[in-house]
């Protein structure tokens, strides 16, 4: 589904990303880990398109076709999501009416006609019971006063709707309580399937406790040092990351 080869990527004179290469398959769940500052977050911005930073090599490819210029919304569209690209609060947008208009303007943008409403509000009744998120919660202003929890929820069920192919979930705070945790993982452990593939980005290894990855990356400095399957987190866990500095 997503394959990233020798991916080169930076900001200005800086690079960043130095030699990325990445195989996910339909059905799995990642997790790159790593040190802050090792390029975690400038790796999910760069395959969802975000146009601060410069590809300077490789490429990302979704289901064989390379990303290069596609647009961010444009990688929406075809079934590409980064969490909190939504962070803005809209007074008087309601989660819901938010997510109809996200939901619309993709089915637009591929040529589809609007979803109906009975249709629509099926699809709500469904995703908000499978994340246990109620009616009140739906009908509050996009953004306006959320916790990190809430905020949590909100991606989760942005996720759920959408439907994507490919879901980044990149956990860059590091205030998140146990609670903004479990939604997470809640929220993975139940719309991961065999059609779409998860990356969960993480500096802590206390996320995994929740979510099993099948398969774990340490990113440092640019480039993925380790790969191996959810041990790989422990063994984090318990050594921290100075054995890969130093082997690095
Ligand atoms: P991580 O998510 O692993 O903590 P980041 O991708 O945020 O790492 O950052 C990697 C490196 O790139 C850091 O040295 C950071 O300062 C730098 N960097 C990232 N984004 C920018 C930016 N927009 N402008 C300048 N430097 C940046
Ligand atoms: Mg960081
Ligand atoms: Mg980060």
């Amino acid at each position: 589904m997503l394959s990233i080869k020798n991916l080169h990527a930076g900001i200005e004179d800086k690079d960043i990303l130095k030699g990325i290469n990445l195989e996910v398959k339909a059905g799995e769940v990642h997790a790159i880990m790593g040190p802050n500052g090792s390029g975690k977050s400038t790796l999910s911005a760069v395959i969802a398109g975000n146009e601060n930073y410069e590809v300077t090599e490789g490429q990302v490819l979704l289901d064989g076709e390379d990303l290069a210029d596609l647009a961010p919304e444009e990688r929406a569209h075809k079934g590409v999501f980064l969490s909190f690209q939504y962070p803005v609060e809209i007074p008087g947008v309601s989660v819901t009416n938010f997510m109809k208009t996200a939901i619309n303007e993709s089915r637009k943008a591929k040529g589809q006609e609007e979803m109906p409403a009975n249709e629509m509000l099926k699809l709500i009744r469904e995703k908000s019971e499978l994340l246990e998120i109620d009616r009140k919660f739906l009908s509050r202003s996009l953004n306006e006063g959320f916790s990190g929890g809430e905020k949590k929820r909100n991606e989760i069920f942005q996720m759920a709707m959408l439907e994507p192919k490919l879901a980044i979930l990149d956990e860059t705070d590091s205030g998140l309580d146990i609670d903004a945790l479990r939604i997470v993982a809640n929220g993975v452990n139940k719309l991961k399937s065999e059609n779409n593939a998860i990356i969960v980005i993480t500096h802590y290894q206390r996320l995994l406790d929740y979510i099993v990855p099948d398969f774990v990356h340490v990113l440092y400095n640019g480039k993925i040092v380790k790969s191996g399957g959810k041990e790989l987190a422990y063994e984090l866990e318990e050594k921290g990351y100075d054995w890969i500095k130093a082997e690095n």
